[in-house]
């Protein structure tokens, strides 16, 4: 095992889709470890100390929401659940409690690969060193050192409370956003129920800087949980 390898801890108790995820995993260069139950899985987080955690909601000892809070009280390490269709109650809150991301099943190899280094390069984005780098995607390039936002060449304004909620999404870049999450950190704690501010100025932001903004390319919707930046 090489001093880059990344360690992640997979948690379900379905023997046919750890199988299925340990062949992905370890063929891609990680270095896998894993849990059947909730208990196991929040034990081995503390004796391997994992770069990331893949969660299952359905498990047989503990709730999901219940393993999420009993490691977010002492790891900040980043957690992406695996939810069935039509869950996006638990969704929200799982998100609320310190969830950084999640797949619904049936999902790809690749969807999950780029949510896992979605989730790693944010939790090494405290690094400082990382932190000033202009973010990209397609002709999109967001600078939040300079406050500078462009396509391709072009620069383009936007209100202070457009630019906001951008920096919020660049800040989690290839992580759903939840609508409320964007609320409080745009709006302020008041807000948290005004949804429909995140639609209208979710609107301004594709139609300056999506080619289509009908369909957008950078700003994707999660259907009744948020937004996500899309990464390439
Ligand atoms: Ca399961």
């Amino acid at each position: 095992m090489s001093s880059t390898q990344q360690t992640i801890l997979l948690i379900e108790d379905e023997l046919p889709i750890r199988r299925f995820l340990r062949t992905s995993l370890i063929g891609n260069g990680y270095h896998l470890v894993e849990a059947v139950t909730g208990r196991e899985g929040v034990q081995m987080t503390a004796s391997v100390r994992p770069d990331c955690i893949i969660l299952d909601l359905g498990l047989p000892d503990m709730d999901g929401l219940e393993v999420v809070r009993a490691l977010r009280g002492w790891i900040q390490t980043p957690i992406i659940v695996l939810t069935a269709r039509g869950q996006e109650q638990d969704k929200i809150a799982l998100l609320d409690a310190g969830t950084d991301d999640y797949l619904t099943k049936p999902f790809s190899v690749g969807e999950l690969l780029a949510r896992i280094r979605a989730a790693l390069r944010h939790s090494s984005q405290v690094r400082p060193e990382l932190r000033d780098l202009p973010f990209q995607v397609g002709q999109l390039r967001v600078d939040l050192a300079m406050r500078q936002v462009f396509i391709g060449d072009d620069e383009v304004h936007l209100t202070p409370i457009e630019y906001r909620l951008l920096s919020i999404l660049v800040r989690h870049a290839g992580k759903v956003v939840t609508q409320h999450q964007l609320l409080r950190e745009v709006w302020g704690p008041e807000y948290a129920d005004a949804v429909h501010y995140v639609r209208v100025y979710m609107q301004h932001l594709r139609h300056k800087l999506e080619a289509d903004p009908a369909r957008p390319a950078y700003f994707i919707t999660e259907p009744g949980v948020g937004y996500r930046l899309r990464i390439d």
